[in-house]
């Protein structure tokens, strides 16, 4: 990282390439995408296409076009997780190393809900590894949320030891992104509320790794008619090129800074931009949401 003030900052948008842009992921990306630019900092665009089954190249490409179109320009070259699968095998290596990760032969059937920590002092008489997992240490993780104030889990007691390497193959998203939000320095993580359950789990896997934690905000999630966040797997619909202007006027609204009607499509970021740094970067209190917004998972204790 630089010594200017510009360089202080780094966000991104890391969607997972398996469907369209839809409004919840939207929202998303232009949260992010404010908050980089009302900071004066970078904003990099890394693709999530490490569960590879799931994930499409093309939907990648077609997101990329969507966020062109849109004008949420990113700095740098896109990431494609895909690409950077030697990086994980190595963190993972060091986590074995350092006892932290173990072998497990429980099926997922075995394994639902939290872990039960069969596998964790070794594996059962003649069962074979499918997957490696986190030894998470007990107690409570906290981290201060721009948005939710402070967040606290005891990941031992409601999740247990998570999956690090799935049985697939696959690099668990817990690793990769942690892994990789060190690697590109990036500074400010901004995504939906959905995520906030796997917060914790990344700043213990940041501690056992050695790296900087980064700050967190993570604004309230788009929900559909019947308050079932809007995703692909709810089939929420991709977004209509023919309403770019409608659709970002709709975000910027869902994150509580309505535009003016008179402001032109080309005007509605730049002006969102000044606004979000009023709120948020000049040092105001964190906007109401004044929408229906999910609470986040039950469990998570705000004070
Ligand atoms: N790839 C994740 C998703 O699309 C988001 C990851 C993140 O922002 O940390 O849900």
């Amino acid at each position: 990282m630089g010594e200017n003030a510009e360089r202080m900052y780094r966000g991104r948008f890391a969607p997972s390439p398996t469907g369209p842009l839809h409004f919840g992921s939207l929202a998303a990306a232009v949260c992010s995408w404010l908050d980089a630019r009302a900071h004066g900092g970078e904003w990099l665009v890394r693709m999530e296409d490490v569960d590879e089954p799931r994930c499409r190249p093309h939907w990648g490409d077609e997101i990329l076009r969507t966020l062109e179109r849109l004008g949420l320009q990113w700095d740098g070259p896109v990431v494609w997780q895909s690409r950077r699968v030697q990086a994980y095998r190595e963190a993972l290596e060091r986590l074995k190393g350092a006892g932290l990760a173990y072998p497990c032969a429980c099926t997922r059937r075995e394994a639902a809900g939290r872990y039960s920590g069969r596998c964790r002092n070794g594996l059962p008489e003649g069962a074979s590894a499918r997957a490696w997992r986190f030894r998470v240490p007990a107690g409570r993780v906290g981290f201060s949320d721009r948005w939710q104030g402070w967040c606290e889990q005891d990941v031992e007691a409601e999740a247990g030891d998570f999956i690090l390497l799935r049985a697939d193959g696959c690099f668990a998203y817990q690793l990769a992104v942690v892994v990789d939000d060190a690697w590109q320095g990036i500074t400010h993580i901004v995504r939906g509320a959905d995520l906030l359950d796997s917060t914790p789990r990344q700043i213990l896997l940041q501690r056992a790794l050695g790296l900087p934690q980064p700050l967190y905000l993570h604004h309230p999630v788009a929900v559909d008619g019947d308050g079932r966040k809007l995703s692909k797997q709810n089939r929420a619909p991709a977004l209509d090129p023919s309403w770019d202007g409608a659709n970002l006027r709709a975000a910027l609204a869902f994150l509580g800074l309505p535009p003016p009607e008179e402001l032109d499509r080309n005007e509605l970021l730049p002006w969102a931009a000044g606004r979000w740094k009023q709120r948020w970067v000049a040092g105001a209190q964190p906007a109401a949401p004044s929408f229906s917004a999910s609470p986040g998972p039950k469990d998570w204790s705000a004070r």
